[in-house]
């Protein structure tokens, strides 16, 4: 950590601060093209600074201001090139994905986000890209008027964690735990379309040219439902975003609430793309592929009306894809589809 920030640019020898493994040239490129000062400030220090952001980038910590009645929440997450996206993502890509990701787990708490630091890992300092990092970066970030309030910056494999701090009013957030038997389960959008387009890149799957640019388009751009979830906080029983596959995270749900699901795969979304596959095929990346980004939740079945309402207004694909069951953590489907996880029964 100390040897981009701070130490660097203070002329000291890389070799004395026990570096030399991390090869001289980058670190050649890092102080002869842009001292990390001057990195932060064109990059990261970002105006107009919010009202309650007392203190932004600059100084040794950021101070905010929590608005009065409401609870702070945060999480954070980290993208590592080639484990969380393939190599050669575009930079505007990256940028985009790992505050989309956080504004998606603020999104399942029903949280109003707020604020976020960025801890960037790079493994030299490539002007272009950084530039368009940044871009991809800012257009979501001023889309959910998110402000970044401060960082690190430091040299290695590229990874890219954001931590994103949001609020909600004192005890609505909304939580896995609460899905009460009877509940009617919900999803957001499309699934399985990201896990296709990863497919689609490591070339175990073939898709027409513009179904394989639209599966790509979806896992490089998740759509966080920010709205959604603060919306929901005042009918959902329980809510989390869908990352890891339906079922895996489903199981969470259910386990936090002590409860079991029946999933009908006809309710399933599936997008167009997706339709187009054999049935198995699309139901696997469905409800096993990664990186939806999409919100599942539960709702009491009065509420459903209130939620087409919603649905019409703000053009949303919202799925009834099953029901709570009394079954602990049992997660079934009408489908014999083979390769779920533990703890899935087939019905008729
Ligand atoms: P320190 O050595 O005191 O931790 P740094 O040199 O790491 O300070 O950072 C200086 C200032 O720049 C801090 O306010 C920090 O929050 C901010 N900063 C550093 N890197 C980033 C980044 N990638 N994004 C946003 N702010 C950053
Ligand atoms: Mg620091």
């Amino acid at each position: 950590m100390v040897f981009v920030s701070s130490t660097i640019g203070k002329g000291e020898s890389p070799m004395k601060m026990g570096l030399s493994t991390f090869g001289l040239d980058s670190l050649n490129s890092l102080i002869f093209n842009m001292h990390e000062f001057d990195l932060i400030k064109h990059y990261f220090t970002w105006t107009p600074v919010p009202s309650e952001v007392r203190l932004s980038v600059g100084d040794d910590a950021a101070i905010l201001q929590i608005p009065p009645h409401e609870e702070f929440i945060i999480s954070v997450d980290t993208l590592v090139e080639g484990v969380h996206f393939p190599v050669a993502t575009p930079a505007h890509a990256v940028g985009y994905k790992a505050l989309a990701v956080n504004l998606s787990d603020l999104a399942a708490m029903g949280a109003h986000p707020r604020w976020f630091t960025l801890a960037l890992t790079l493994p030299a300092v490539n002007q272009t890209w950084l530039e368009e990092f940044t871009r991809g970066l800012r257009e979501l970030a001023t889309e959910h008027q998110i402000f970044l309030i401060g960082g690190d910056t430091t040299r290695g494999p590229l990874s890219i964690t954001i931590q994103v701090m949001g609020t909600a009013p004192k005890h609505q957030a909304l939580l896995r735990q609460g899905a009460q038997v009877g509940d009617l389960i919900l999803v957001s959008g499309n699934l399985g379309e990201a896990a296709a387009g990863l497919a689609v890149i490591q070339q175990r799957l073939n898709l027409a040219h513009e179904d394989a640019a639209d599966c790509i388009q979806r896992l490089n751009y998740p759509s966080p439902r920010v709205e959604l979830g603060c919306w929901l906080r005042d009918y959902a029983t329980s809510c989390m975003d869908v990352s890891d596959g339906l079922v895996a995270d489903l199981k969470h749900l259910l386990k936090r609430s002590q409860v079991g699901a029946k999933l009908y795969h006809q309710n399933i979304p599936l997008s167009g793309a997706l339709h187009k596959l054999n049935l198995s095929t699309a139901l696997g990346l469905a409800l096993t592929g990664g990186d939806d980004y999409e919100l599942l939740f539960t709702l009491p079945q009065q509420h459903l009306e209130q939620l087409k309402q919603y649905q019409i207004v703000n053009q949303i694909k919202l799925s009834v894809i099953g029901e709570i069951t009394q079954q602990i953590e049992q997660v079934s489907l009408d489908y014999p589809l083979v390769n779920l996880p533990d703890g899935y029964n087939h019905f008729q």
